[in-house]
């Protein structure tokens, strides 16, 4: 069932919207926006509720009692963020583009994910520990495979 080929962003049920998250992680990083040239740049410096090993968050249902600044995404909000990496289910659909071959709803796990290198699995740090965020950029989050 590739509720994501025929039906558009905004018919999708809330679970259909939901389950297009592919648990990558990548939203969790914190990134750098430069003020003048507004480029972006990620970090490996995750929020400090990201488990670097499922790459899900410790308190997802209360998160925003401990993150405020922490995003829902939402059909409404989705055209402004321009932050989200470009594997992200949500920026692919909204663009026009289709789900990538490693995607959970296509391979039943987030196993391929991993393999291809597409989520945040064993690769950050804890934003606690991090002195200066420009220490921690890296280029592996706008890695991108169909
Ligand atoms: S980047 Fe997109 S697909 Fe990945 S976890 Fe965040 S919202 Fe989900
Ligand atoms: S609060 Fe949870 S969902 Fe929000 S950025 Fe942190 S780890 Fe990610």
């Amino acid at each position: 069932m590739r509720f994501w080929e025929t039906t558009a962003l905004k018919d999708m049920t809330s679970e259909q919207w939901e389950s297009l998250c592919d648990g990558c992680g990548k939203c969790c990083l914190n990134k750098i926006i430069d003020d003048e040239t507004e480029e972006l740049y990620y970090t490996n410096a995750a929020c400090h509720l990201l488990d670097d090993d499922s790459c899900q968050c410790r308190r997802y249902p209360e998160r925003f009692n401990y993150v405020p600044e922490c995003t829902v995404i939402s059909l409404e909000n989705l055209p402004e963020l321009n932050w989200l990496p470009d594997s992200c289910a949500y920026r692919r659909l909204f663009v026009g583009r289709d789900l990538p071959s490693w995607h959970p709803l296509i391979t039943g796990s987030k196993e391929a994910m991993h393999l291809a290198g597409m989520s945040v699995k064993a690769k950050t740090v804890n934003e606690m520990k991090v002195r200066y965020l420009d220490d921690n950029i890296v280029l592996w989050p706008l890695q991108d495979v169909d």
